[in-house]
């Protein structure tokens, strides 16, 4: 049975009653006033997410069975800090690096999900704008984050590219950057067309890059797969399977992703307007993602539209919260994950109230930096605590030297501007050739 935030799945249909379905449903933080406070866990999971150690850390045997706690001893907590859990050959990890929308806010990025599985293997879903970031704090290594599939070429859903692309090029991606996506109607609405004149409008970017940097990640190798297929593969390498189906949004193109691994279903909708093919191949899976949009008064009082307005993009263009709940109880996930909408202390409480009309499983209302860990007995969810003060992680091949001849140089005019600061960094150069052996001069 999965796992809601430790509550126990028992006391589910009390909770909800009695009103508490935010904390233990949303996954949102408990009420100190209504919950108790819930107890420390082991801190380092199992190699399948249990929570591991047989003998408790000495802080918990600290506390022991009289309910004491130390006030100056460390209790084991309860979050997933990045690069601290390996994870086990028969378990995913999912992780939220965007849940939000196309209008830009500090709290949530736009949509992207990171899938890490068992066998080393990662890919995400989706780079929309301010996910990027997201991604960076997780600290990866960038030549694991090569794999991107697009659902659909809406900027909150692709707009993060160009720095995933470029940026992770100069953290450490010494590889090609993969990406999938949909074809479109017409050649100028495909991935292909867009990513064809993403790479030419970072033309400026990448020729001043040239005989500077690592140049081996500034490539796009971009596979376009047919919009109409339906639960046709689009990926298979390393036990992995990969599939699409056509979802129904703002124009014919966008699709969902079917993921198949070690007996595992993850599926990722995208955008989409509830629809047949999510019904019938989505059905079952261990952890489906689903859109579910701003509630229609929401979108009236606080993003402005017009009624009109809110109710053909919140009900038609997009999923409502009764609808992705009518989803979910067709498909009977394992766990279901709603986003795409802003999550506030005033707007959870109506998302939630709304999809709990058509829908009683297990729920998640995501939120950036939300972790699921997945194992097939178990489907454990956290947040994920994050360094902001991030620099690029290890890199996991050797640096290629870049060709000083391939840089272009400025002209005349432009060199001829340079004021004189030789003397000024004379010192920087004695001092980093001495240190770590160079012979470099100034040019
Ligand atoms: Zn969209
Ligand atoms: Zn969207």
């Amino acid at each position: 049975m999965p796992r809601i935030e430790r509550f126990p799945l028992a006391l589910l249909p009390v909770a909800v009653f009695t009103g508490l379905s935010l904390f233990i449903l949303g996954c949102t933080p408990p009420n100190p006033e209504t919950e108790p406070p819930a107890p420390a866990e082991p801190q380092e999971p199992s190699a399948t997410g249990e929570a591991a150690a047989q003998e408790p850390p000495a802080a918990e045997a600290d506390s022991g069975a009289t309910g004491k706690y130390s006030p100056v001893k460390a209790r084991a907590r309860d979050f997933y800090a990045p690069n601290s859990e390996d994870l086990g050959p028969d378990e995913m990890r999912l992780i939220a690096c965007g849940t939000g929308m196309p209008t830009a806010r500090p709290k949530q990025a736009a949509s992207c999900w990171l899938l890490e599985l068992g066998n080393g293997d990662k890919f995400i879903f989706d780079v929309g704008t301010g996910s990027a970031e997201r991604i960076a704090a997780l600290q990866i290594p960038y030549n694991y984050l090569d794999k991107v599939f697009l659902s659909h070429l809406h900027t909150d859903h692709f707009g993060d590219l160009d720095a995933l692309f470029v940026g992770g090029a100069l953290s450490g991606r010494q590889k090609p950057l993969r990406v999938w996506g949909p074809s479109g109607a017409t050649p100028e609405r495909g991935t292909k067309y867009a990513l064809d004149h993403l790479r030419k409008a970072l033309t400026w970017d990448l020729d001043g890059r040239q005989g500077l940097t690592d140049p081996r990640g500034y490539h796009l190798d971009v596979t376009e797969f047919d919009y109409m297929g339906v639960n046709e593969i689009v990926y298979e390498e390393n036990g992995v399977t990969i599939r699409t189906i056509p979802a129904i949004h703002a124009l014919d193109g966008p699709v969902s992703f079917i993921v198949e691994w070690n007996g595992f279903k993850f599926v990722f909708g995208g955008d989409t307007y509830p629809n047949k093919w999510y019904a019938k191949y989505a059905k079952e899976a261990d952890l489906a993602i689903h859109e579910c949009f701003v509630a229609v008064p929401d979108m009236i009082e606080k993003f402005k539209f017009t009624p009109q307005g809110a109710l053909a993009v919140g009900t038609q263009f997009h999923t409502a919260s009764e609808a992705f709940g009518k989803v979910m109880s067709i498909i009977k996930p394992r766990m279901a994950v709603a986003y795409h909408f802003f999550k506030d202390f005033d707007t959870t409480a109506a998302i939630n109230d709304r999809i709990r009309t058509t829908y009683d499983g297990p729920l998640s209302l995501s939120i950036d930096y939300m972790v699921w860990n997945i194992t097939k007995d178990d489907i454990r969810v956290r947040m994920a605590i994050v360094d902001e003060d991030v620099w690029p992680p290890p890199a996991t091949d050797k640096p290629q030297l870049p060709d000083p001849s391939k840089r272009i140089p400025y002209s005349d005019m432009i060199s001829n501007g340079r004021l004189d600061m030789k003397k000024v960094l004379q010192p920087t150069y004695d001092a980093i050739n001495k240190q770590y052996g160079t012979h470099e001069t100034q040019e």
